[in-house]
């Protein structure tokens, strides 16, 4: 053995999990269980006071789950993360952990659909406000910062797709107001684009997507980067102030630069409640093995693709980072040389008619609400994903009537391609 760190793809299939202790399992056994036996009333004692390290009860931790953890955390760069029931469950979990009510965020107006409702709607509920900034003017995000501002969020690559955000010069800003950056890397995953390394300080997921990568388990994550110093910050009181709790135990102070990720676990996860069940973290954790393999492959297949769709003659335009002539295409090359990843967007010179019949022609294709799937999946976000959004919203959002959205699995390009002639010629 030598002291060389191992790469990416090592990471992938090793990190966080040994065999089995008990029974040499080597893949990551699925502890299905709700709770775990106490060694005596002392050890019980110091596992509820934070003492000690240990299994409690599924809601708040479980050994399989914590193997997708420390697996996740691993190939972000990060000190820890928390495995939740979903990508919304993980980015609800940060905010509740930052904000207090009255409080605001700043976030880039290119985002998700659903968390755009969830920061308009759903955060109001707790007196939490958002303020939106221009996801491709970085100044934008300085200027909406107030005394109340307590973090900022964006996406790497913002779905739904061909936006890349200017990590670097969005992270300056942050840290000159001393707030956290948050960042959502759902779209590029740490094979793409490693957001610590940019200057985040929070990364979430939604696992449901490129991690688990085969479109069959709901999951999220929480990564900390260990960066944001919140001992001693009052603005951030459920990190810097004691909790009764756990006997007046300052979380920000006990533990140091992982605080924010045990924090978001004994408050968020453990009052709020979204666990994640073992056996979808050991469906995640077995499609994170093929990472690297498959995250290259959905770039490569969308970069034909969308070279492909770029030349024909039902389509207006096509938005690709990967694509030479776009306007992300030097970002790309900056934060993701490897690959712009699989999701991207193209208008139907025929509108909003022409998006509804091509979804219905495609046979290869499937047509639903997710993305980050082996199978090629499209939508059309203005019918669907966007739909609660006002007209100037979806605009706002890059899903105006004539968007159509791709996410470009793992399969032959030419059978794609194909695919997509056959069902545009129909339109
Ligand atoms: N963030 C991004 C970028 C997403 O695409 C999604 C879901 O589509 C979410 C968050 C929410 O994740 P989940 O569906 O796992 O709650």
């Amino acid at each position: 053995m030598t002291d060389r760190l191992p790469g990416f793809n090592t990471l992938a299939v090793h990190a966080g999990a040994a065999p089995d202790a008990a029974t040499g399992a080597r893949a990551t056994p699925i502890y299905q269980t709700t709770s775990f036996v106490f060694d005596d009333v002392d050890h019980a004692a110091s596992l509820f006071g934070l003492q000690a390290f240990g299994n409690i009860y599924s809601r708040i931790g479980n050994p399989t789950c914590a193997v997708l953890e420390e697996r996740v955390a691993a190939l972000e760069g990060g000190t820890a993360a928390l495995a939740v029931a979903s990508g919304h469950a993980a980015e609800f979990l940060v905010f509740h952990t930052l904000l207090q009510p009255g409080d605001e965020f700043v976030a880039a107006r290119k985002l998700y659909g659903g968390s755009i409702n969830q920061f308009n709607h759903a955060y109001k509920n707790f007196g939490w406000n958002v303020v939106w900034a221009d996801s491709d003017d970085p100044s934008s995000f300085e200027a909406a910062i107030t005394p109340k501002t307590k973090a900022i969020f964006v996406e790497s690559i913002a779905n739904p797709g061909g936006v890349i955000v200017d990590l670097q010069a969005i992270s300056a800003i942050a840290k000159k107001h001393r707030i956290p950056l948050i960042v959502d890397n759902t779209m590029a995953t740490p094979y793409l684009i490693r957001p610590f390394e940019h200057g985040a300080d929070i990364i979430v997921h939604s696992a449901t997507k490129f991690l688990g990568g085969h479109g069959n388990s709901i999951g999220g994550l929480i990564v900390d980067g260990g960066s944001f110093s919140f001992a001693g910050d009052d603005r951030y009181p459920m990190l810097s102030k004691p909790r009764p709790e756990y006997g007046g135990m300052v979380l920000g102070e006990t533990f140091g630069n992982f605080g924010f990720a045990i924090a978001c676990r004994v408050l968020g996860l453990r009052d709020l409640g979204p666990a994640l069940s073992p056996f979808n973290a050991f469906m995640l954790l077995t499609g994170i093995e093929t990472l690297p393999l498959r995250m290259q492959r959905h770039s490569d297949n969308a970069l034909a693709v969308a070279e492909h769709l770029s030349n024909h003659s039902k389509v207006s335009w096509v938005s690709y980072p990967g694509l030479r002539n776009d306007r992300y295409h030097n970002l790309a090359k900056q934060y993701c040389p490897k690959g712009a990843g699989a999701v991207f967007t193209f208008g139907l010179k025929g509108g909003y008619e022409a998006g509804v019949k091509l979804v219905s022609n495609l046979k290869l294709f499937s047509h639903l609400a997710n993305i980050g799937d082996t199978r090629s999946l499209i939508i059309h976000p203005a019918s669907t994903t966007h739909r609660q959004l006002t007209d100037e919203q979806k605009v706002q959002a890059g899903a105006g009537p004539e968007v159509v959205r791709l996410s470009i699995g793992i399969e032959d390009t030419e059978d794609l391609i194909d695919d997509l002639n056959q069902a545009l010629d129909a339109a």
